[in-house]
């Protein structure tokens, strides 16, 4: 699978422009050029620096509905470039009701609902969303986490945003081996109130010591963090000196990985 990071901060990283320089936007992942996890108000300025053919973006998942991974006009504006097949926004069922598709669009923008535990196929990637400790305002929606399979048979966990996972979804995800996993490192390696609805590499240290005692991950496993706090992590070569001791490495915008 290649990873393309489109943007590697949380919600208080401002608007950089069309240059991020030593910033970070709000997050976005592009899976195989062609599916994008997360699509905020920041994420078509990452487009273009990061020169993707928009073109061949088929589908955009969306964990949950929070500005800082969801702009639902960035998505529209997508949605009427040119592009030979429609393009397909999969949401979250309770999210999917309050964003109908402008009529204007409707051949070129369609909507996939999908219902939280049920898996769903996202082109020739499988997807399984599970529920994030992640409070939402209205109840009515749900954010989740998605474990993806690729076309090859790969595995891919992506964890933002959410404190702790409740425990039924991680046993959701026990017999799961992980090729790859981004986790959320909203809160750096501070302890802050934030890490009640968000975490920091301590509870990720643990988080990692579970999984790999149930076989879901090993010394192979490729894990990067992502959903990084403008006021809790310093700056890429710092962050990096800071996590030295974990077994896991800061994303930056940019950052393009094949495996
Ligand atoms: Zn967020
Ligand atoms: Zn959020």
């Amino acid at each position: 699978m290649e990873l393309l990071f489109l943007g590697t901060g949380a919600a208080d990283w401002p608007h950089p422009g069309p240059k991020v320089g030593d910033n970070r936007r709000n997050c976005s992942l592009l899976l195989n050029q062609q599916i994008l996890l997360d699509c905020n108000a920041m994420t078509l300025d990452a487009l273009n620096e990061f020169q993707v053919d928009c073109s061949r973006i088929s589908h955009i998942v969306i964990g949950h509905s929070h500005s800082d991974h969801f702009d639902f006009d960035s998505i529209c504006t997508l949605a009427s470039q040119p592009r030979s097949t429609a393009l397909t926004l999969h949401l979250e069922a309770g999210s999917a009701q309050k964003f109908p598709i402008p009529d204007g669009l409707s051949g070129n923008l369609q909507l996939q609902p999908f219902t939280t535990g049920e898996e769903f196929t996202v082109g020739a990637w499988q997807f399984q969303p599970d529920a994030a400790n992640h409070p939402m305002a209205d109840p009515q929606e749900q954010a989740v986490h998605f474990l993806l399979q690729d076309p090859d048979g790969k595995t891919l966990l992506y964890l933002l945003d959410g404190g702790w996972p409740p425990e039924k979804t991680c046993l959701r995800w026990q017999h799961t081996y992980l090729n790859v996993i981004i986790w959320e490192l909203t809160v750096g390696i501070e302890t802050a109130f934030h890490i009640f609805s968000h975490c920091n590499a301590q509870m990720l240290a643990i988080l990692e010591t579970a999984f790999r005692q149930r076989g879901m991950i090993d010394a192979n496993t490729l894990q990067l963090c992502s959903h990084l706090a403008r006021r809790f992590c310093p700056p890429q070569p710092e962050l990096q000196r800071q996590l030295q001791p974990y077994p896991f490495r800061p994303a930056y915008d940019g950052m393009k990985i094949s495996c």
